[in-house]
């Protein structure tokens, strides 16, 4: 181990600042996370992560992250009942932009592990305060940084005894989407970063159902919004048989924030099969509803002139569009920039840091402008030419790869985030999309020939199952 430092301070102990406290033992003689909340023993949601109680799924390529910094953890999720899904496609329900991805299996390489939110913060918590050197306050609000010319030298906290100050010689804000070292740079007298957002306007309403356990194959049901329909849901089998149902609607529509409501909202859409089981389930929270105004990513990545002893990861740097569950991974795509980083030496730590983060920010949120732009028709500022040539095309991928297994492949390694977004842009994948849409285009006039149905309207399509 390379020492830069005797002690190293996170702010927050949501997923972002257990990571990056994680990244930190290897480097300093002590880390120290600082959370404003009672931090439970057992899984159950808290105040300062209120998107806990909404369905959160961790992409696979998060789960090896988090395997990689945490050895024994996704062992340790089985262990507790957490559902895992590698190859019986039975298991995931995708339908993204309205075309369902049959087939969809991860393999046992890339499995797929469903801890609940807060069991899957709980569990990485317990890893992390193994390791002898970290020190986890909960209670312990934190106020600001301090400061000694252009370097930040500890944080400003009021915990149960009252106001104190640490000293540290790195301080690492994870405070999530409500991070405020915007605010504490421009006191600081530096600017405040720039941000790129996109608007998205979408309103979540959620509950816990138990659920019987022969009753559904499914262990994942995600279905996006649509150009047409605004509306989706996310549907998690977690530990206990405890499933986590979200419904969604984007661009301003809010579902139901009742039981009921929320259910036959959801038959609009879902396969029927889904909803059937869910409405003979025993509920086990009231709803939850919550909104996410705007996907916002601060470039901190393009400021010239940073204090040392700052960083800051997790939302507060990128909060994206919940609705393609990404944010925990990309979490931990940071933290590996930060151990990437942290292994050269602290020598212009910020300014290497913010930007071999903004690598894997970058590829995500050019992943979710597309989508964004196929659903929303949101604008996203500028993005590489391919991307916005494929943003109109959703509909005709979407449709191609539901017929053609290498092309949903190709498209699950992006959505896994193993591979950028330009994976599903080469010319061989533009010859497979033409190909599969002409024989869609020419199946479905052959087929319809005879009838002549009009369109099939939004919620009356058949389940697949
Ligand atoms: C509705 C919804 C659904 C989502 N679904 C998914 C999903 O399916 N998959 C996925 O990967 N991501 C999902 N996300 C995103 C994911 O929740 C975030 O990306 C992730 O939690 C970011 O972690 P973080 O550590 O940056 O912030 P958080 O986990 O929010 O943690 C911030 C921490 O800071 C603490 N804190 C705040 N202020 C202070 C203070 N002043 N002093 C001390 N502590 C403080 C809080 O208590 C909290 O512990 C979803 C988000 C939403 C809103």
């Amino acid at each position: 181990m390379r020492t830069h430092g005797d002690h190293a301070v996170v702010m927050g102990a949501g997923m972002g600042g257990l990571l990056a406290a994680r990244v930190l033992t290897d480097h300093y003689e002590s880390v120290t996370v600082l959370d404003r909340d009672p931090l439970p023993d057992t899984a159950e949601p808290r105040r300062g992560v209120p998107q806990g109680p909404h369905g959160h799924t961790l992409l696979p390529r998060g789960g090896l992250s988090l395997e990689a910094f945490f050895p024994g953890l996704l062992a340790d999720l089985d262990g507790r009942g957490v559902p895992v899904i590698t190859d019986d496609a039975a298991e995931i329900h995708f339908e993204p932009l309205g075309h369902h991805l049959a087939g969809t299996a991860p393999g046992a390489d890339r499995a797929i592990h469903v801890p609940s939110r807060p069991m899957l913060e709980r569990r990485v918590r317990a890893h992390l305060a193994r390791v002898p050197t970290v020190r986890i306050l909960d209670r312990c609000a934190v106020d600001g940084p301090r400061s000694d010319g252009g370097r930040v030298t500890g944080v400003r906290v009021t915990g149960p005894d009252g106001p104190c100050d640490l000293d540290a010689d790195l301080v690492v804000d994870a405070l999530g989407r409500g991070s405020r070292t915007p605010a504490w740079l421009a006191e600081l007298g530096y600017p405040r970063p720039a941000e790129d957002t996109v608007t998205v306007r979408a309103a979540y309403s959620s509950l816990q159902l138990r659920v019987d356990p022969g009753a559904l194959a499914e262990k994942m049901v995600l279905i996006s919004a649509t150009a047409d329909r605004p509306t989706g849901a996310a549907l998690f089998r977690h530990e206990d048989d405890m499933w986590d149902v979200s419904v969604f609607g984007v661009r301003g529509h809010a579902p139901p924030s009742d039981a009921a409501g929320m259910l036959d909202f959801l038959s609009g859409f879902a396969p029927a099969h889904v909803v059937e089981a869910l409405r003979s389930a025993e509920p086990l929270t009231e709803p939850n509803s919550r909104t996410f105004p705007a996907s916002r990513w601060r470039r901190y990545d393009r400021m010239r002139d940073l204090p040392d002893g700052l960083l800051v990861l997790g939302d507060g740097v990128c909060s994206l569009n919940p609705t393609y569950g990404q944010g925990m991974a990309v979490a931990a795509m940071q933290a590996e920039a930060l151990a990437a980083t942290l292994r050269e030496g602290t020598r212009d730590l910020p300014r290497r840091y913010f930007r071999a983060a903004a690598k894997p920010i970058r590829d995500t949120w050019r992943f979710a402008s597309v989508a964004d732009r196929a659903i929303l028709g949101a604008t996203t500022g500028p993005l590489p030419w391919p991307i916005r040539a494929l943003a109109p095309l959703g509909d005709t991928f979407f449709g191609a790869a539901a017929a053609d297994p290498t092309l949903r492949d190709r498209f699950l390694e992006v959505f896994s985030l193993f591979s950028p977004p330009t994976r599903v842009l080469t010319p061989a994948a533009g010859l497979r999309i033409a190909r599969a849409t002409v024989r869609r285009r020419w199946g479905r006039t052959a087929t319809t020939r005879p009838e002549q149905p009009g369109p099939t309207p939004v919620g009356s399509r058949p389940s697949p199952h």
